[in-house]
């Protein structure tokens, strides 16, 4: 079967290509792009890709699947189906399961139910220490013979610096990435939202930007004394900003990263107590989102996930003191992180880059691309579609997202994976 898509925006961030053209997809694999493929066959399908973008498959290296454990709130079918819906072919999901992902059988269980169900790519990341308890080392090369990407104690920081320094040697004889979740727990202890005005009037607990920067510059140090690759996952404070620079000078091995609800949303959005908006880190302030969007600017943060993290009513329709962190976002992160380009912050290859390669490049793993033979991993993108998100709409299982009844704008419209297209 030959697939030729027509007279779309071709951009590959890995190949860095940007023209509009035509690209070809023979049995399932990328044949050959170019201004103007022709070619009369029968068995040819051809999909007008007019005004549309076209481009590869999505990496989002942050999402929690939720299974196995709390497959209430999201399992591996359903939250690879909004990782399709948003143009996401590859997810890496965060070992914080029930149980924690901390041995060989976890990682493979995770990836035999992913052969099963689900409808993207999965790669686990499996935990730093056991059960995420900070206390001791989980078994690395088992964990990476299983199939585990990197390592990770997200929802937790490693607080032991020796236990984290000793992390970070082990995972380098293994060539395993270290993500790291910044809090330090002290500083954060029983916080709730961004520690500042908004949390003095409403009587919230605050989580202080130092809770972030404090972890951030301890785990800098530690991988320039390791050299130990470090990815400092979703960051949201303006405080970051020299330290990374100075990282960045110092040639320390590090990537950063942040998610759109960090350049998308300020605190206010938690007013009124809305638990949907509750998620750690916090929803920092307008100049914090301005620091955010200037870091993505200067390439100091040079990967955008979703840390798409689903809860169920139970967990949020509840005290906001009691409510769960986290928000769901894997559907959105190319129609929020689009408004970059919209905002001329960031071109669209740029952004493409943040979503394709870089995030390939922290996993060590092959980015999709359109290189003669690389298997079809296609995203056809209407950036001007505008539509309503409606609990419909979303393929979570869990809809704790404080974009429910609001307008988006940009969709995916067709998937191509391999041999199947999917139109959404
Ligand atoms: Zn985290
Ligand atoms: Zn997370």
């Amino acid at each position: 079967m030959k697939l030729l898509l027509k007279k779309g925006r071709l951009l590959d961030p890995t190949l860095g290509i940007d023209f509009i053209g035509d690209l070809l997809i023979e049995e399932g694999k990328i044949k050959g792009f170019g201004r103007e493929i022709e070619i009369s066959e029968k068995d040819l399908e051809i999909i007008d890709c007019r005004g549309k973008l076209v481009f590869p498959g999505l990496v989002d290296i942050h999402v929690h699947l939720r299974e196995p454990g709390e497959e209430w709130k999201e399992d591996i079918e359903s939250g690879t189906r909004a990782a399709l819906y948003g143009g996401v072919l590859r997810v890496a999901c965060m070992p914080n399961t029930k149980p924690v992902n901390d041995a060989p059988e976890v990682t493979s269980y995770i990836l035999k139910r992913a052969r099963e169900k689900a409808s993207v790519k999965v790669y686990p990341i499996a935990a730093i220490t056991k059960g995420q308890e900070g206390k001791e080392l989980a078994e690395f090369g088992r964990l990476k013979k299983a199939g585990a990407v990197a390592v990770s104690d997200d929802g937790k920081w490693v607080a032991d610096s020796s236990l984290m320094k000793r992390a970070l040697l082990y995972a380098k004889n293994f060539d395993l990435p270290v993500i790291s979740h910044c809090e330090d727990p002290k500083l954060s202890f029983r916080g709730q939202i961004n520690e500042g005005k908004l949390s003095a009037r409403l009587g919230l607990k605050g989580i202080p930007a130092s809770a972030e920067t404090v972890a951030v510059v301890r785990d800098l140090l530690l991988a320039r004394e390791t050299g130990t690759p470090l990815h400092l996952a979703h960051l949201s404070v303006k405080e970051n900003l020299p330290f990374l620079r100075w990282a960045k000078e110092e040639g320390i091995p590090f990537t950063a990263e942040t998610c759109p609800h960090y350049f998308t949303f300020t605190e206010k959005e938690v007013e009124g107590y809305n638990t949907n908006a509750k998620v750690n880190p916090p929803l920092r302030t307008e100049e914090d989102v301005e620091a955010i969007k200037e870091a993505l600017k200067e390439g100091l943060i040079e990967v955008i996930a979703s840390d798409h993290a689903p809860h169920s009513p139970l967990e949020k329709e509840v005290e906001f003191e009691l409510a769960s962190f986290g928000m769901i976002g894997v559907q959105f992160l190319l129609p929020l992180s689009f408004n970059l380009v919209r905002e001329g912050l960031l071109s669209e290859l740029k952004l493409l880059q943040y979503l394709i390669t870089n995030p390939s490049k922290v996993l060590k793993i092959e980015p999709p691309s359109f290189k003669e033979g690389a298997p079809a991993e296609v995203v056809i993108f209407d950036p001007e579609e505008r539509y309503l998100v409606t609990e419909d709409f979303i393929q979570s299982k869990s809809k704790n997202t404080p974009l429910l009844g609001r307008e988006l704008k940009g969709r995916v419209k067709t998937v191509i994976l391999e041999k199947r297209i999917i139109h959404l």
